[in-house]
């Protein structure tokens, strides 16, 4: 499953600022820091920067369109006065993940402010926001964390720890709105063999006279082996744990031999 996370602004674009500290700065490291805990989680992370770059809008826009995301999560911090955290959701979205990103944020310690939309008066029937309206299908949330002209708030996202917290929030919110097991990152009795991991298919599998078939590769590399392939012989060697199987291009016969533990 590949997820992008949009850093907000970047380079000469610091974003909203109050008391020396920058939005790209904070959204630049709760980015990074989700891109490591998502990685962990078995998702597969893209990022429009990672570094503090500056990005024309449209670049944005045009890169997570093309990404193959499932979604993308785009990370701000508001200014003007308010208080708490926002989700800005597509008009064309049902607002679910929004509102999940909302009510973990709630419980990680922000006050929650609301999820909406908001459509865009000059281009009739589409978004306001071009991170909605240029994405194109990749369901992109606005996250805004917090306020950075209000003390409160500031002092809350200047905290690592605090912004971790937040971040874990919207982990959490995506692995619900995925239906994928999130685990927390202090986990004590987490077994690590048991993390969720996405391989994706080149060919699903598909029925052919009412058998399941399936790309071999596909089915050894996620039972945790290694498949080779050997043009000259048009063969196949698989090794998977104990076992080395050998196969031919049509030929019905497959070889299993048993692997001592050196062999592996
Ligand atoms: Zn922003």
């Amino acid at each position: 499953m590949k997820i992008c996370i949009d850093p907000g602004h970047g380079g000469s674009d610091p974003g909203t600022t109050a008391a020396g500290i920058k939005e790209k700065d904070i959204t630049l490291d709760m980015s990074l820091y989700m891109k490591e805990r998502m990685e962990k989680l078995g998702f597969e992370v893209i990022m429009t920067r990672t570094s503090d770059t500056t990005l024309r809008w449209h670049e944005r826009a045009e890169f997570v369109k093309k990404s193959g995301a499932r979604l993308c999560i785009s990370n701000h911090i508001n200014a003007g006065g308010g208080q708490g955290a926002e989700t800005i959701y597509s008009i064309h979205s049902d607002g679910r993940l929004a509102q999940l990103i909302l009510d973990e944020l709630g419980k990680a310690g922000m006050k929650k402010r609301r999820a909406f939309s908001k459509k865009s008066s000059l281009y009739p029937g589409r978004d306001y926001y071009y991170m909605h309206r240029k994405t194109g299908p990749v369901e992109t949330v606005i996250v805004e964390y917090g306020f950075i002209d209000r003390e409160e708030d500031r002092k809350k996202l200047i905290d690592t720890a605090f912004r971790n917290k937040l971040a874990e929030g919207v982990i959490k919110a995506v692995c619900t709105y995925l239906e994928i097991e999130y685990k927390n990152p202090d986990c004590n009795s987490c077994d690590n063999s048991n993390t969720v991991k996405i391989i994706n298919a080149e060919i699903p599998p598909f029925l052919k006279e009412g058998k399941t078939c399936i790309q071999l590769r596909t089915l050894v590399e996620a039972l945790g082996g290694k498949i080779d392939w050997y043009d000259k012989t048009q063969t196949i060697v698989c090794i998977i744990n104990d076992k080395k199987l050998i196969m031919q291009i049509g030929n019905p016969q497959i070889k299993i031999i048993n692997l001592q533990k050196n062999q592996r």
